[in-house]
């Protein structure tokens, strides 16, 4: 793979739009100090979704917008595009070159295209892994940056090795390959699980079906019996009903014949008491008669009392008269004796 061209519009020095073409052997940038060469570098690291603003010389993201000089104003978002030729690289974008943009607006608005198309931060790194060219690859060595390679332990530098002979795409693949692994086997697990429970659920089922065929068959059966006792009931109601009918019959019949005599019997006695009318009031007369009678009767006897008292008085007047003479006349033969 090589870098074919680079555009930048608005990115830090490069206000106006800019290309740079890359032919084939080495390119290299040269000018005087603080003219922007390490910022062409900072866009390629750019395009290619550096999010370090500070990997970037820069305290903010949007540091990377060009934001003016004495002379003119500045830009309301940076774009960088990076066109790459994939001949000797393995990416899966099958045009002959690929142009990778970004783009940021001052409001820190980020967004990503492949030729033109938007995308996702992801989709570019996907698509550069295993190129040697991903941001924490040493495809970019800065100022200061070649010691610190040259010294670093044997496991960061396998580590950039890798990445450049893209082993890295690999072994990311077989990490993510791993964790689909796992997640199947606790899948399986689970599923393993899902079936115990099944096959315990079906048992459970085959009995509750073998309990309900046994209810079934006992409710047609009794179903038979309540049938048979119904007829039979019936036609032993039926009979008593016919009983009790003829019984009804008869009884209306007699009662009939008992109102009749019952009524002609009224008729009797009405015609009795009509009778006996004249008789009662004759009772009722003499009643008052005695009544009559026995009162005078309780009179004379008071009368009589009282005569029998004022007799008994004089009784008593006429002996004391008596004892009253006796002296008197005792008095006198004894005036006539002196
Ligand atoms: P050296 O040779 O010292 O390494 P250089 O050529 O690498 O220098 P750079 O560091 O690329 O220079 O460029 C620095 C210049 O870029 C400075 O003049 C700085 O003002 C300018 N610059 C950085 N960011 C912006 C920005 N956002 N807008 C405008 N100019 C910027
Ligand atoms: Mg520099």
């Amino acid at each position: 793979m090589r870098l074919r061209r680079l555009e930048t519009y608005g990115f830090k020095s490069f206000a106006d739009r800019m290309s740079f073409d890359f032919e084939d052997g080495i390119t290299a940038i040269i000018g005087p100090n603080g003219c922007g060469k390490s910022n062409v570098v900072d866009s390629i690291k750019w395009v290619i979704g550096e999010q370090s603003a500070k990997a970037l010389r820069g305290a903010e993201m949007t540091d990377v917008i060009f934001n003016g000089c004495a002379t003119r104003r500045g830009m309301p978002f940076a774009e960088v595009t990076l066109v790459l030729d994939q001949l000797s690289a393995g990416m899966v974008i099958d045009t002959p070159e690929v142009a990778i943009t970004r783009r940021l607006t001052r409001d820190g608005l980020s967004s990503y295209f492949i030729n033109g198309k938007a995308c996702r931060l992801k989709d570019i790194k996907d698509l550069l892994m295993g190129t040697g060219m991903g941001t924490s690859a040493y495809a970019v060595i800065e100022q200061g940056r070649v010691g610190f390679i040259l010294e670093s332990n044997t496991k960061d530098r396998r580590m950039v090795l890798e990445e450049a002979a893209g082993i890295s795409r690999y072994r990311a693949r077989r990490r993510i390959a791993a964790r689909k692994l796992e997640r199947v086997e606790i899948d399986l697990q689970r599923i393993a699980e899902v079936l115990a429970e099944v096959r315990r659920r079906a048992r459970q089922v085959r009995k509750q079906a073998q309990d309900a065929i046994r209810f079934r068959d006992l409710t047609a059966r009794a179903k038979e019996l309540r049938l048979a006792f119904a007829m039979e009931e019936h036609g032993r109601l039926s009979a008593e009903l016919a009983q009790l009918d003829s019984q009804l019959q008869q009884l209306t019949a007699d009662e009939a014949a008992a109102s009749a005599e019952s009524a002609r019997l009224e008729a009797l006695v009405a015609e009795e008491d009509a009778r006996l009318a004249p008789s009662e009031d004759l009772i009722r007369e003499r009643e008052r008669a005695r009544a009559d009678a026995q009162s005078a009767r309780d009179v004379a006897r008071a009368q009589t009392d009282e005569c029998d008292a004022q007799l008994t008085e004089l009784d008593r007047t006429e002996a004391e008269d008596r004892t009253a003479l006796a002296t008197v006349a005792e008095r006198i033969a004894a005036l006539d004796r002196q």
